[in-house]
């Protein structure tokens, strides 16, 4: 069954994590003088003198409430990506130990795994990018330390079903990792509200896509406060900065913004995934619950996808992908954008 302790590696449960000027000293001091910081300012607009909070207590205590967890629940990393590698780096000792991923999906969980010379085990998706019975059975017996689960999937855009997921979060013995980097575009609840039932289940969430603020890298894990326990002991000391972490802040009070923007783009995508079949060259569209399409053009998806770069219409081509030949994922964009790209497929010949 799943043993957390077992699970980590033995260099990471014996050692002794860096402790921060910030750690040993917090609150109010009237001369501050333990972390070689400069007392007289910045260079610069704005004053970032400070080390930030090593453990984003603000960010975490909105996020809290926003989500209904518990902020002893939440970890933040620079990006998800930040926790993809962390979780990797957690649970697989080098040259030894293995991953399991689901393919076609997210890019990064390969990159992990090689740069931290952890193996990988691939059960691949079926034809529809679901799981079967024979693949849960693969998952459920594997000695991996750990399956990433995207859903909504990366890049076929669909949900993994929930009665699949649960039945790896009752029988996998590693970490279950569902990366939910699109749940706010998704008619299904999140994972964040079922960690109370899986200790061994982490929810991936990010401020890249619905939030818009890619270019902030800012992405949250949930799990137990014994694995973000963990995760906090393995990060580097200041992985979020000051910046950072006031931009999110002042984010989280701009939820109709939020709102607003996701509606949007939900009913964008909607009417994308309506006119492109009506397009010769598009043989499918895949149902989607994240901000992008998967679709299939007919006969040549890369002679399209080269096309539409001619006319500074940039997709990506997911051609080579495992289950994906012949597909391009198209991010919903503005109305405007959208056109353009509707308005290049229709001229095609
Ligand atoms: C975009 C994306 C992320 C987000 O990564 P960040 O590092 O937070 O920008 C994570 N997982 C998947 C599947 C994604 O598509």
């Amino acid at each position: 069954m799943f043993d957390l302790e077992n699970l980590v590696r033995p260099n990471i449960r014996a050692m002794k994590p860096y402790s921060s000027a910030r750690d040993e000293f917090q609150g109010e001091a009237q001369v501050m003088l333990d972390a070689n910081e400069n007392s007289l300012g910045s260079a610069g607009p704005a004053s970032f003198n400070r080390y930030p909070d090593p453990l984003q207590r603000e960010v975490k205590a909105e996020l809290a409430k926003l989500k209904a967890v518990e902020p002893t629940h939440i970890f933040l990393g620079n990006g998800s990506d930040e926790a993809i590698d962390l979780l990797v780096r957690l649970t697989c000792t080098p040259g030894q130990d293995r991953i399991l991923i689901l393919p076609p999906t997210y890019g990064m969980y390969e990159v992990a795994a090689n740069l931290n010379d952890v193996a990988l085990e691939r059960h691949p998706l079926t034809p529809d990018f679901q799981l079967s019975p024979e693949l849960i059975e693969g998952i459920v017996a594997s000695d991996a330390k750990l399956v990433f689960l995207c859903s909504p999937n990366n890049p076929t855009g669909n949900l993994l079903r929930a009665e699949d997921i649960e039945q790896v979060l009752r029988g996998f013995r590693g970490l279950v990792v569902v990366d939910e980097a699109y749940a706010d575009f998704a008619a299904a609840p999140s994972w964040t509200k079922r960690l109370a039932e899986f200790p061994n289940l982490v929810v991936l969430q990010t401020f890249s896509k619905a939030w818009g603020l890619a270019g902030l890298r800012l992405g949250m894990a949930f799990a137990s406060p014994e694995i973000i326990g963990y995760l906090n002991k393995i990060k580097p000391p200041y992985n979020i900065s000051e910046a950072t972490q006031q931009h999110a802040l002042a984010a989280l009070q701009d939820a109709p913004r939020f709102e607003a923007m996701k509606q949007e783009l939900l009913t964008s995508r909607d009417q994308l995934a309506q006119q492109l079949p009506a397009l010769e060259i598009v043989e499918a569209v895949f149902p989607s619950d994240a901000n992008f399409l998967l679709a299939r053009f007919r006969p040549d998806a890369t002679a399209v996808y080269e096309y539409l770069l001619g006319k500074g219409i940039v997709v990506r081509n997911r051609t080579t992908q495992p289950g994906c030949a012949g597909t391009l994922r198209l991010t919903v964009g503005t109305p405007q954008e959208n056109e353009s790209l509707l308005a290049a497929l229709r001229a095609y010949r």
